[in-house]
C-alpha cells in the first residue's frame, strides 16, 4: 500500500464516530406496576431472607424491617454480606414485593447535643444507609432525632449536618431517606411539618422525603378521625412538605387519645382513629398511589395477619394469607399494660 492510499484509508469519516450504544432504561420492578401496596413490619430474626416470607405469607404485598438489632449498638462489622444481600435481593425479586421499606435503629439521634452520642449516631447512620443500599431497600425511615436539653433549631440544625455526614462518599442510587413525622413526646423533633420542612429544605442535595405516621398524627394532635380533619391534615401536608415527597404512610392505630403526644400503637380499627378513619385514609384520593405499612403489635399469634387483611378489607380487596404466622407474641413484663410489644413496638420515649 503507498503511503498515499494509505493516508486515504485512514481518512476521517464521521460515519466512523463513535458513538456510544444507548443505555438500556433502567429496568422497572415488578412490583411498580400501579398496584395497590400493603405491608408490614416483619422481622429479620434467623435470616433476613426470612422476613420477605413472613411478609408475603401474611398477604402483605410490600414491607418494612430492620437491618439489624433496633435496640443495641453495633458491634463490630454490621454490614450484610454479599451472599445474604443477593439472596435478599433475588427473593424479593421473585415474590414481587415492594416497595421495601428499612426503618433505622432506635438509638440514633442525629440531634443528640451528647458529641459522643451523636457520632456515634452519625456512625450508625451511616452504616443503615450502606445496609439499605446492599439490601436493594426502596426507603430508609428514620426518627429526625430528639433535642434533649437543646433548642428545637440546634436540633434540626444538627439533624442537617447529620445527614449529610452519614450520606457522604455514599451512592445513594435508588434509596431514598424518608424522615418520620412523630408524636412530639418530650424534645422529639418532627412532630410539626415545620420542623420536617426545615430539614428538608436545609439539605436539598439528598434525595430525602417524609413517611407520615397516622398514629403520630392523632397523638400530636391531628384529628384525623372526621374527614374534615384528615382533608385539612393531608392539605397542611401538602402545603408544607408536598404530597408527592411523601411515599409511605405508617397506618396504625393509636392507643393514646389525640393530642397526648404518647406513641403506642394498636390494631387497625381497634384503636381511638379506628376503622372509619382507616377506610377513608385508604382510600383517599391524595393518598392514591402511596404505601401503606403496619407497625401495629402483635399481642396475639394472627395478630399480623388480621392487621394485613384488614387493610387489604377497607380497599375492598380480599387477599388470602398463605403462610404460617411466623412471629410470636412478645412475653409481657407488665401485664395488662402496653408492655406487651414487639420490637418495632411503639415506643420513641426513653431510648435517647
Ligand atoms: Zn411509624
Ligand atoms: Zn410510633
Amino acid at each position: 500500500m503507498s503511503e498515499e492510499q494509505q493516508r486515504s484509508v485512514l481518512s476521517y469519516d464521521p460515519a466512523d464516530e463513535y458513538r456510544p450504544e444507548p443505555l438500556p432504561p433502567p429496568e422497572i420492578p415488578a412490583w411498580k406496576n400501579g398496584s395497590i401496596r400493603i405491608g408490614i413490619h416483619t422481622s429479620i430474626a434467623g435470616d433476613i431472607v426470612r422476613a420477605l416470607d413472613l411478609a408475603h405469607g401474611l398477604g402483605a404485598n410490600a414491607l418494612q424491617i430492620f437491618s439489624s438489632s433496633p435496640r443495641m449498638w453495633e458491634r463490630g462489622d454490621s454490614r450484610i454480606s454479599d451472599v445474604d444481600a443477593k439472596r435478599f435481593r433475588e427473593r424479593r425479586r421473585e415474590l414481587c414485593l415492594g416497595p421495601l421499606v428499612v426503618h433505622d435503629s432506635y438509638l440514633i439521634n442525629l440531634a443528640s447535643p451528647n458529641p459522643v452520642l451523636r457520632t456515634r449516631s452519625v456512625q450508625a447512620f451511616h452504616h443503615e444507609i450502606i445496609r439499605a443500599i446492599s439490601l436493594g431497600a426502596d426507603y430508609l425511615v428514620a426518627h429526625p432525632g430528639s433535642a434533649r436539653d437543646g433548642t428545637r433549631e440546634a436540633a434540626v440544625a444538627a439533624i442537617v449536618q447529620g445527614l449529610r455526614q452519614a450520606t457522604r462518599g455514599l451512592k445513594l442510587g435508588q434509596l431514598r431517606i424518608l424522615l418520620e413525622n412523630t408524636a412530639g413526646h418530650g424534645a422529639s423533633v418532627g412532630s410539626r411539618f415545620e420542623e420536617l420542612k426545615a430539614i428538608l429544605d436545609g439539605c436539598p442535595e439528598l434525595p430525602l422525603g417524609i413517611c407520615i405516621d397516622t398514629a403520630h398524627l392523632f397523638a400530636s394532635g391531628l384529628d384525623i378521625r372526621k374527614p374534615g380533619g384528615l382533608d385539612g391534615t393531608l392539605a397542611a401536608i401538602d402545603e408544607s412538605l408536598g404530597l408527592d415527597r411523601v411515599p409511605v404512610i405508617h397506618v396504625n392505630d393509636s392507643k393514646t387519645a389525640l393530642g397526648s403526644r404518647v406513641d403506642r400503637h394498636e390494631h387497625i380499627g381497634k384503636g381511638r382513629i379506628g376503622l372509619a378513619a382507616f377506610r377513608a385514609i385508604l382510600n383517599h384520593p391524595m393518598l392514591a398511589g402511596k404505601a401503606f405499612i403496619a407497625e401495629t403489635p402483635i399481642d396475639r399469634p394472627g395478630d399480623d395477619r388480621r392487621n394485613v387483611a384488614t387493610l387489604w378489607k377497607l380497599v375492598a380487596k380480599t387477599v388470602v394469607a398463605t403462610g404460617r404466622d411466623g412471629m410470636k407474641p412478645r412475653r409481657s413484663r407488665n401485664k395488662g399494660s402496653t408492655g406487651r410489644k414487639r420490637s418495632r413496638g411503639s415506643s420513641e420515649k426513653a431510648r435517647r
